[in-house]
């Protein structure tokens, strides 16, 4: 770690159980770590005991910045990681907002919470002083309810990551909430309830020094001449409304924004506005009602209880399907099933579900928690609209394909690595139906695969060919990105204006490291580091049980059920050979093929290609020789 630059310089471990905070410093861990995902596997991997429930006193919170954060002009968004409540294994999510600038401001890359308090806490860091407090008073309180409280007794100045009662009662599915509208799904938030640690609230106005401002300066300038450029027509294509009553409301120091909002609500309050959340009760609540109110209040519910959309939607499908079946009824679950699209509807749902409250008990499980204690036919009825961590089922490999490998390594809803593959095909299709200003043609997609993802081949959508070699690129530019961090909505950039061919320039979040860190890394180095800390989530996830090949697997479905469409994309139409239209519809993923295609990316990733496990070369060249020593102790590298 070059000095401090970038840095706040210490982490924060903070053990409930016998109330103990300490500080360690964060170069134990940058150098080869870098910070966000990076630095929070590396804690994860030394401190939490692979066979543990994720309720156990020795699991742990980490909330980890990167570098990036809270340096102005760089939007301040900070990972938590942690064994989580729905899988028991590692897992992780990515918040905006203004909470990790200040943790930084106040003196600190990262918080790892450990052990279980005897009664309510919050803990309270102002600089100097971090203090563990009595929350007694936030019994039955919501997120918000809890965030002002904190304010109110702390000052407006104060930052607030809390939960809600889901969180509380360790729903599966429970998410974090944290100050100016940004929430945080991974199935982690039940981990506070389990801690019974209700909220963290930071305070502080140290400044972080960088090492070369003048280059930051100029870089600076030329990000705010980028646009993402796709964001507000990709969710044009959906059905984001009322547009009249949004405000633009950006993260924290971010310099770009997209479709982040907020809008006023009847009774004068404001809340945020954005992309699935914003949409995810919109459909029904239209067709029950012919506005969309219902949904807005079901947004803001969900993040005041402390429950994640996307969970919550799918669960719906399936309840849905469920009533009609006659499985499930309004008398027997007391929640209005006839009346889906109704407020009454989801009011009842989410507030049953987070206080575990009758049928709300079953449910918090997750959904397929839920079907399995009902039996065989409930379970008959989860279709290709949910998959295994009961998320919804996006960016499928039916008609990605690439996207096969992220699904099948990932323990979670890996959203980075798929917008990777997919927005680039979703602005080519924007072109395609005669969008003006769509930056990608398919002559422009094709450079832009080249460069990013190694070969025009990871854009042919009609063969498995180069689609191993563009998932292992992601994947390292992915976890790179995550351990700076850099926002998904912005980067990486893609396409550009301003370049001669229409190509966005990947090396920008490299030269922006160097500028702040003082760490002189290029695209390639900083790509190294991004492999480093996949190997060592991949390490993780192996340790905790999934063993390589025979457990990269993906829903079933994906094999049997022909696709039948896509967001915006009704006939599945996708570039081909040579930039040919190819259309995917109807189209099931080869089971022979996504094989050879595992093949190729363990090959790629110098794993053993028959079992899908790491090697002690790979991870000796990485630096990972502490890993592959535990590794091989347990039979589990080759
Ligand atoms: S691009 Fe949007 S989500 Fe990302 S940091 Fe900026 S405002 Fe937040």
């Amino acid at each position: 770690m070059t000095g401090q630059n970038g840095y706040a310089g210490n982490i924060l471990k903070i053990d409930l159980s016998s109330a103990s905070i300490a500080r360690v410093p964060t170069s134990e861990y940058a150098d080869l770590f870098l910070g966000g995902r990076g630095i929070a596997a590396k804690i994860y991997w030394d401190e939490v005991p692979p066979k543990i429930d994720a309720s156990d006193p020795e699991n742990r919170l980490i909330f980890m910045t990167g570098p990036l954060c809270g340096v102005p002009g760089f939007a301040s968004r900070f990972q938590i990681c942690g064994k989580s409540m729905g899988t028991n294994q590692f897992s992780f999510c990515n918040l905006g907002g203004s909470w990790g600038a200040n943790l930084k401001w106040a003196g600190y890359d990262g918080v790892v919470v450990s052990g279980r308090a005897d009664k309510p806490v919050y803990i309270s860091i102002d600089g100097d002083e971090v203090e563990i407090k009595d929350a007694s008073h936030f019994a039955s309180k919501s997120a918000f309810q809890r965030e002002k409280i904190i304010k109110d007794d702390l000052g407006d100045s104060v930052r607030v990551l809390t939960v809600g009662p889901a969180g509380d009662n360790m729903v599966s599915f429970a998410t974090f909430l944290a100050s100016d509208d940004s929430v945080g799904s991974g199935r982690l938030a039940g981990v506070m309830g389990s801690k019974n640690l209700r909220a963290i609230a930071v305070k502080g106005d140290r400044k972080l020094k960088v090492a070369h401002p003048d280059r930051l300066s100029r870089l600076r300038g030329e990000i705010r001449k980028l646009s993402t450029g796709y964001v507000e027509p990709l969710l044009a294509l959906g059905m984001l409304t009322p547009r009249d009553r949004l405000k633009k409301s950006f993260c924290q120091g971010c310099p770009a924004g997209c479709v982040r909002s907020t809008y006023k609500k009847p009774d004068g309050g404001e809340r945020k506005f954005m992309c699935e959340a914003a949409m995810f009760y919109e459909t029904r609540a239209k067709r029950y009602s012919g506005n969309t109110e219902a949904a807005i209040k079901a947004t803001e519910l969900c993040d005041d209880l402390g429950l994640d959309t996307r969970s919550v939607e799918t669960m719906i499908m399936w309840l849905s399907r469920c009533h009609k079946a006659g499985i499930l009824t309004d008398e027997g679950t007391g929640i209005p099933l006839s009346q889906i699209g109704s407020y009454e509807f989801i009011e009842t749902l989410l507030k049953k579900i987070a206080g575990r409250e009758g049928f709300g008990d079953v449910l918090a499980g997750g959904t397929h928690k839920a079907a399995q204690s009902l039996g065989q036919e409930a379970q008959s009825l989860i279709k290709d609209y949910i998959v295994k961590t009961g998320e919804n089922a996006l960016y499928g490999p039916r008609l990605y394909i690439t996207t096969a490998i992220f699904w099948a390594m990932e323990p979670r809803l890996p959203i980075q690595n798929l917008h990777e593959v997919s927005v680039p095909v979703m602005l080519w299709h924007l072109w395609l139906m005669g969008m003006k200003d769509a930056p990608a043609n398919t002559e422009v997609l094709r450079k832009m695969a080249r460069r990013f993802f190694g070969s025009e081949l990871a854009v042919d959508y009609s063969t498995y060919e180069g689609k191993a070699r563009a998932a292992a690129m992601i994947q390292d530019r992915e976890y790179a990105k995550e351990s700076l961090i850099l926002c998904d909505l912005f980067w990486p950039v893609y396409f550009s204006e301003s370049s001669p061919d229409g190509v966005g320039d990947p090396s920008m979040e490299s030269q922006i490291c160097a500028a702040v860190t003082g760490r002189e890394v290029d695209e390639a180095g900083l790509y190294k580091i991004g492999e480093r800390n996949f190997n060592l989530q991949r390490a993780i996830l192996v340790r905790e049980g999934h063993r390589g090949r025979e457990f990269d697997t993906i829903d079933e479905y994906n094999f049997t059920t022909p696709l039948k469409g896509d967001f915006g994309n009704e006939d599945c139409l996708v570039p081909g050979k040579d930039g040919e239209l190819y259309s995917r519809k109807d189209a099931v993923l080869d089971r022979e093929q996504f094989e050879k295609m595992k093949g190729e990316f363990y090959g790629i990733r110098g794993w053993d290609v028959p079992s899908g496990l790491q090697k002690r070369a790979k991870l000796g060249e990485l630096g990972l020789n502490e890993v592959a020593r535990t590794l091989e102790k347990e039979g589990l590298l080759r």
